[in-house]
């Protein structure tokens, strides 16, 4: 193991150097709260950009609005950029805000442990202990792969990877191919797999709602504005902000309100489709956007290609050979690729950190699902803040508005805490109760609780605990800045605040 040095304090530790983890660097060193470290796991920036190189990776909310507001990009290649696009722009964005002399890279964190008393979190790691008084996690909703549990998965003697870690070493050319799932993932690997291999079995449990993707190459005349004129980029994004929110009514008020995406969800198949049989078979019977609308133009053309077979037959086992359906037939592969998503409702990082009284995230959880105040501070959490967290996801627009919205809402926290002589913030159980039973019954009438699907956006108690059930402004607007009044304080002399001398 190559020697890492880590500095033994810190006023704030972050996990994760994704989307989360960069903005908020970048955020807290802007506004004079540079005393932070950043770890990650990886080798370098970005996340699910760095770990998910697959061929067909790209974003699907465009660019324009799926990068920082304060990072805009003039040289986004088209609408949709691919990985590599993503990945560069973060690495650069990093770089040119001068803050990766404060980043280690290849450190794992273990676990982190409050300590009450002397008001400091513990962080180990693969390389030591570091003591912090904050600790952000921005660890990420979509970044633990999960593998399906598939009898004799294990005994597969042929390539076997997920998605998210994609063996590039291994030449598809030739091969037969077998890729489980349709998700958000696997609707982009199936056009470029199919080009590749001799022969590809698309293993489907649930067909999903594929609308069109509207991608485009910049023209050069679009990307000189972009450059020389940041007004017309600005634009863009605002229009592209505006028309992805026109989503949330039919998400979250009434489905009927989707007709016109279900309409043009169904000329897709029909457009890229021509065999009867495979239409009818990849045609979802749930309601459109109660698992994630994806868009593909190449998608439903690849699954028709005659050496493009659609398996929708439940899979029984894996043999070293192959996979076998329910009905007993075997196909023979040389390759497995699986796509079947992340861990989502119960995040890894839960079981490691430990508040007061020594229970961990994923034991305060274990009862009721994840939740949090605002997403982002919990009970029994003393200075913990948690991006992407509980009910904060989205289905219709960019994660990167969430993640701005959060690191907002933390720069605030550290703000007030600073001019107060605060040492300690923690949200009042009852506030977090409010806030839950809130987003809980704004749930109700939703899409994703109403239109006959089973998602991977519903934990084991039935609760959708991942998904925002508003518009992304209406977030924004509430974590605009840290209310403290809705927190347990202490002072940093360690006596207790009374509420009404915080507000
Ligand atoms: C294939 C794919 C495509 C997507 N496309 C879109 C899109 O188009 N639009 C959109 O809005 N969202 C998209 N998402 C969701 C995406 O995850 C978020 O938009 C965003 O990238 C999340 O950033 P993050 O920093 O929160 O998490 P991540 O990018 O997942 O970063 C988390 C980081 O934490 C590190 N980490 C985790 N645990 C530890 C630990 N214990 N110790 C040290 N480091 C740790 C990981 O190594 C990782 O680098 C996509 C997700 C995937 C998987």
């Amino acid at each position: 193991m190559t020697s890492i040095s880590l500095p033994e304090r810190v006023r704030v530790f972050v996990v994760g150097a994704g989307f989360a983890g960069l903005g908020t660097a970048i955020k807290l060193d802007e506004h004079g709260f540079g005393d932070f470290l950043v770890v990650d796991k990886g080798q370098s920036v970005g996340g699910t950009w760095r770990d998910n190189t697959y061929p067909g990776a790209a974003c699907d909310v465009p660019s324009q609005l799926y990068s920082f507001s304060f990072a805009p990009n003039p040289d986004w290649s088209r609408s949709f950029s691919p990985q590599p696009e993503i990945q560069a722009y973060l690495e650069r964005t990093a770089r040119e805000a001068g803050v990766l002399d404060r980043f280690r890279f290849g450190v794992t964190v273990e676990d982190a442990a409050w300590d009450e008393e002397e008001r400091v979190w513990h962080i180990g790691t693969d390389h030591g202990e570091v003591l912090a008084d904050i600790l952000v996690t921005g660890s990420g909703g979509l970044s633990e792969p999960k593998l399906p549990d598939i009898a004799g998965i294990d005994s597969f003697a042929g390539e076997i990877f997920h998605s998210a870690r994609w063996n590039h070493d291994y030449d598809l050319t030739g091969k037969r191919v077998a890729v489980i799932g349709t998700g958000a993932s696997a609707i982009q690997i199936v056009p470029e797999v199919a080009k590749q291999a001799a022969h590809l079995d698309v293993y489907q449990r649930t067909a999903p709602w594929v609308m069109p993707r509207g991608d485009r190459p910049y023209k050069a005349i679009e990307r000189f504005a972009f450059r020389h004129l940041p007004l017309v980029q600005k634009a863009y994004r605002t229009g592209i902000y505006w028309g992805r929110e026109c989503f949330v009514p039919g998400f979250t008020i009434n489905p009927r309100l989707a007709v016109p995406a279900k309409k043009l969800a169904l000329q897709n198949i029909e457009r890229g489709i021509s065999d009867p049989e495979l239409r009818k078979a990849v045609t979802p019977h749930f309601q459109i956007g109660c698992k994630r609308i994806l868009i593909s133009n190449d998608y439903y053309p690849a699954l028709d290609s005659d050496h493009v077979d659609l398996v929708t037959d439940g899979i029984r086992e894996i043999t070293p050979t192959g996979i076998v359906t329910a009905d007993g037939t075997v196909r023979e592969v040389d390759a497995i690729v699986v796509a079947t998503g992340f861990y989502t409702t119960e995040q890894p990082i839960a079981e490691h950190v430990k508040g007061r009284d020594g229970r961990t995230l994923a034991d305060a959880w274990r009862e009721t699902g994840m939740a949090a105040y605002k997403g982002t501070t919990i009970a029994g959490f003393p200075n913990l803040f948690q991006i992407v967290g509980p009910n904060t996801g989205l289905g219709h627009s960019s994660m990167v508005f969430i993640i701005e919205s959060q690191i907002a809402y933390i720069r605030s926290a550290l703000q007030q805490m600073g001019e107060r002589g605060i040492a300690t913030v923690e949200p009042t159980q009852q506030a977090q109760d409010a806030w839950n039973d809130d987003v809980q019954r704004r749930m109700k009438r939703t899409v994703w609780s109403t239109g006959g699907c089973a998602s991977w956006y519903i934990d084991s108690h039935g609760r959708n605990t991942t998904l925002w059930p508003r518009t992304t402004f209406a977030f924004r607007g509430l974590l605009r800045s840290f209310d403290l009044d809705q927190y347990v304080v202490t002072r940093r002399t360690a006596t207790p605040i009374p509420q009404e001398n915080v507000a």
